[in-house]
This record gives C-alpha cells, sequence and structure tokens, in this order.
C-alpha cells in the first residue's frame, strides 16, 4: 500500500477533476458505497473460483463473527446497493464511482494492495449502443488527457448457452493438453476452463494460441449484439482490435468485454477493463436485469501522466511573501488576506517561522513560486511592496500594495 505524496498530488487532481467532469457530461451520477462489505458478496459475485476470491482479499471476523471483506473491486457493491434501494428493477441508471479498493497481490509497478479505481456502470439496457456509449466515454477520457498509445481491445464471451458450448470445446481441448497446464489452470480446467485463457503465464502462451476460438461458438443472437457494437464503434470512429484470447478477470461477464492496453507501463499495461454482466443482478438476489460498465486503474494512468508531463510544474505555490524585519509580519500577513481576497485562485504562501531574509530567500526558491514578494521598513512605509522575478531574468520593481493583486493578475493567466 503506496501514500500518494503531495508532489503527486496535480496529477491526480487533474484525474479525479476530469473523470467527474466527464462522467457527468454523459449524464451519469455518483455513488458511494461502503469500502468494507460481507465477504459472501464478493464470493457469490466475483466467483469463488477467480485468483481475487481465492488469494487476494483482505477478509476478516468483526466482533460477531461475520466474515467481513476489503472491497476488491467496486461492480459487486453498486450492484448491491441499487437492488437494497430498490433502484435497479424494470428502470434505467447511469453511475460512476471513485475510490480505493485492497487485493493482496504481489507488490510491483502498477500493482498494488490498496489502489484506486474510476469506474461507470449502466442498468436496465440491453442493447450494444450501451457498451458503445460505455467504450466513447472512457475513449474521450484518453483523449482529455491526452494520452495516446492506449489501445482498445474487444471481444464476445457470447450468451450463456454460447459460453457453456464454447467451455465444452475448451475442455476437451486443454484435457488433451493436460500434460502441459501449470497448477493453475489443472485446478481451473473442471471449475473454470475459460479463465485458463487469461492465464499470465509466459509458458501457457503457445497453449492458449492454438485452443478453439470463441468466436466459432457464438451463437445468431450473439453474433448480431457484437455487431451491433462494432457498428456504432466503426460509425463513431474508434478504432479497436478484436481480441478473441480477451476474456476477464472475473467470473460475472457475458457479450462484450473489453480492455484498454498501452505498452508504455511494461507488464502491468491495462489500464480500464469492463463489458456486459447482465447476470450479475440475479445472481445477487435481484430480477433478471441488465447491466454494463467498466473501471480503470488510477495509478496505471497517474504513471502515464507523469511520464508525459515531465516537464509540468507540482509546486503549490505561485507567489512567496517574504519580509524584512519583525515590524512587518503582521502588515504581510493583511496583505496576504487582501491578496486572498482579490485573487481566490492565487496560491499564496506567507512565510512563516522567522529566519534571515537570505534563508526566507531560499525557502521561496524551493517553494516553486514564480515570484517574491518582499515586505520591509521602506515598502510598509511608501505602502509599496517590492516585486521579485524568481524564474526570469528580470529586475525587481516596486508596486503600490493598492495596485499588487491588478499586478499579478496582469502576470498570470491562470489568477
Ligand atoms: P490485471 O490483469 O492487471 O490483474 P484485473 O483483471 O485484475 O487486472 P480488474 O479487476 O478488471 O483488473 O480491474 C480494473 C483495472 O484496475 C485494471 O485494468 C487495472 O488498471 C486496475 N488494477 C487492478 N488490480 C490492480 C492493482 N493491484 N494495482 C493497481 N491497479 C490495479
Ligand atoms: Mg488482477
Amino acid at each position: 500500500m503506496h501514500d500518494i505524496l503531495p508532489a503527486e498530488m496535480p496529477v491526480w487532481d487533474q484525474l479525479e477533476d476530469g473523470y467527474r467532469a466527464l462522467v457527468e457530461s454523459y449524464g451519469y451520477q455518483q455513488i458511494r458505497t461502503p469500502i468494507v462489505e460481507k465477504t459472501a458478496l464478493f464470493a457469490r459475485s466475483i466467483g469463488t473460483v477467480t485468483d481475487i476470491v481465492e488469494k487476494e482479499m483482505y477478509s476478516f471476523d468483526d466482533r460477531n463473527g461475520d466474515s467481513l471483506s476489503l472491497r476488491p473491486e467496486n461492480t459487486a457493491s453498486v450492484v448491491r446497493a441499487g437492488l437494497q434501494a430498490g433502484l435497479l428493477h424494470d428502470q434505467q441508471q447511469r453511475w460512476w464511482y471513485s475510490g480505493p479498493m485492497f487485493r493482496h497481490e504481489r507488490p510491483q509497478k502498477g500493482r498494488y494492495r490498496q489502489f484506486h479505481q474510476f469506474g461507470a456502470e449502466a442498468f436496465g439496457i440491453a442493447g450494444a449502443d450501451i457498451e458503445a456509449e460505455l467504450i466513447l466515454l472512457a475513449s474521450r477520457f484518453w483523449k482529455c488527457l491526452g494520452l495516446q498509445q492506449i489501445e482498445l481491445q474487444i471481444n464476445s464471451l457470447g450468451s450463456s448457452e454460447s459460453r457453456s458450448s464454447y467451455r465444452d470445446l475448451l475442455v476437451d481441448y486443454f484435457r488433451d493438453h493436460a500434460d502441459a497446464l501449470d497448477q493453475d489452470s489443472q485446478r481451473r480446467l473442471e471449475s473454470n476452463p475459460l479463465r485458463i485463457l487469461d492465464s499470465k503465464n509466459p509458458e501457457m502462451q503457445g497453449l492458449i494460441e492454438n485452443a478453439p476460438a470463441l468466436h466459432d461458438s457464438l451463437d445468431q443472437a450473439s453474433r448480431d449484439h457484437f455487431h451491433e457494437l462494432t457498428d456504432i464503434l466503426d460509425q463513431t470512429g474508434v478504432s479497436y482490435r478484436i481480441n478473441q484470447r480477451l476474456v476477464r478477470g472475473l467470473d460475472y461477464y457475458s457479450h462484450t468485454v473489453f480492455e484498454w492496453v498501452t505498452e508504455t507501463l511494461g507488464a502491468q499495461g491495462t489500464v480500464c477493463a469492463g463489458g456486459r454482466y447482465d447476470g450479475l443482478i440475479e445472481q445477487l438476489g435481484g430480477k433478471s436485469g441488465y447491466a454494463a460498465g467498466f473501471s480503470m486503474g488510477c495509478e496505471r494512468l497517474v504513471a502515464m501522466l507523469i511520464d508525459q508531463n515531465r516537464d509540468q510544474d507540482s509546486s503549490g505555490c505561485d507567489v512567496y511573501l517574504a519580509m524584512r524585519g519583525e515590524g512587518s509580519i503582521a502588515v504581510a500577513h493583511r496583505l496576504g488576506e487582501k491578496l486572498r481576497d482579490q485573487l481566490p485562485r492565487l496560491r499564496l504562501v506567507v512565510h512563516a517561522g522567522a529566519g534571515s531574509f537570505k534563508s526566507q530567500m531560499r525557502k521561496a526558491d524551493r517553494s516553486g513560486a514564480k515570484i517574491a514578494l518582499i515586505l520591509g521598513d521602506t515598502e510598509i512605509e511608501n505602502e509599496t511592496v517590492t516585486v521579485k522575478y524568481l524564474r526570469e531574468d528580470k529586475a525587481q520593481e516596486e508596486c503600490s500594495q493598492v495596485e499588487i493583486a491588478m499586478r499579478l493578475k496582469s502576470l498570470s493567466a491562470n489568477l
């Protein structure tokens, strides 16, 4: 589990503000659910034979002896909340969330035990138009963030009937190659053979490449659904690659699954993943319904943004107000308050903690500020302040205290 230090926060802010504005522009509403849920919720939804439930959950008994878990993802919680509030039956909902998730994985670059996801979930819509909308929304996010080099991969798992006939084919194929299966795959052969396709073990890749293709098992309705999706994507200019080996790590998907993958992050290259999961609502005790959504990994997006914005300013300060002489402290704070009234967006640090003028200027420099304002006896007497440019080769100048707000505004477009 990692700390997010102040220097990284501007990128997180950019991501969070950008995501909120984006989902709101598509008419999605925010939902927040608890970080802790009953363990049974995840066992029932994600599936007991998944990595997440088998070995990644932080589970514990509370004081009543109930088994609880830190949420490893948020879709199950959102469906539970929607069902509990009676908001999923016979109605459409478009919701979004953001927050921390917890999985006991081997920590490495792009993989943490507490990480953050943004997600969107849409309920009550049967057609592939909603999958297209979710894809358009996420694609717009990459565009807004200026992220390139993210490839969209899509696939169809088909209806549950298609899936089960494919499952039989797959079991036959892997049984014929049982000696080439690794331990995880042998275990999954009976319980969840589709997940073998999702194996990250390089030694399994050859076998997986030659497995029967899923699309040959799709029934007509499943093919039509997938075609409806690709048609909208084609007509809205979204590029994608059909990847028949794409199955999702979670059990509850049917029909469309999709992922955005980048090669810029090394091994942990999936930045967003989702699809249709109609079955989950019934699985969690509701009447059958329609559902589709995605979630994205914020840490991976932050890594891409930091890489891209290397030389952007990550300081927390525009102007540093320094003082010469004890008598100027109160006057400096008075001026500081006045500036904050006049320029609500100004990030102003008023020097605190005394110290020589030289050490104040060192702090001003380290703060990242572009400008230092200096208040000394002379300035107080003249009701002025000295403006010193910290990053430009420009002579310092004196400015009247009445005009300093206007002066700062003229120097920075952001104010
Ligand atoms: P992966 O194949 O990378 O393990 P997953 O299939 O387990 O991903 P999902 O459950 O679909 O991932 O979660 C959606 C997104 O959340 C992932 O695409 C990834 O960007 C991010 N994510 C998942 N697990 C982690 C983690 N442990 N640390 C950081 N980000 C993660
Ligand atoms: Mg995983």
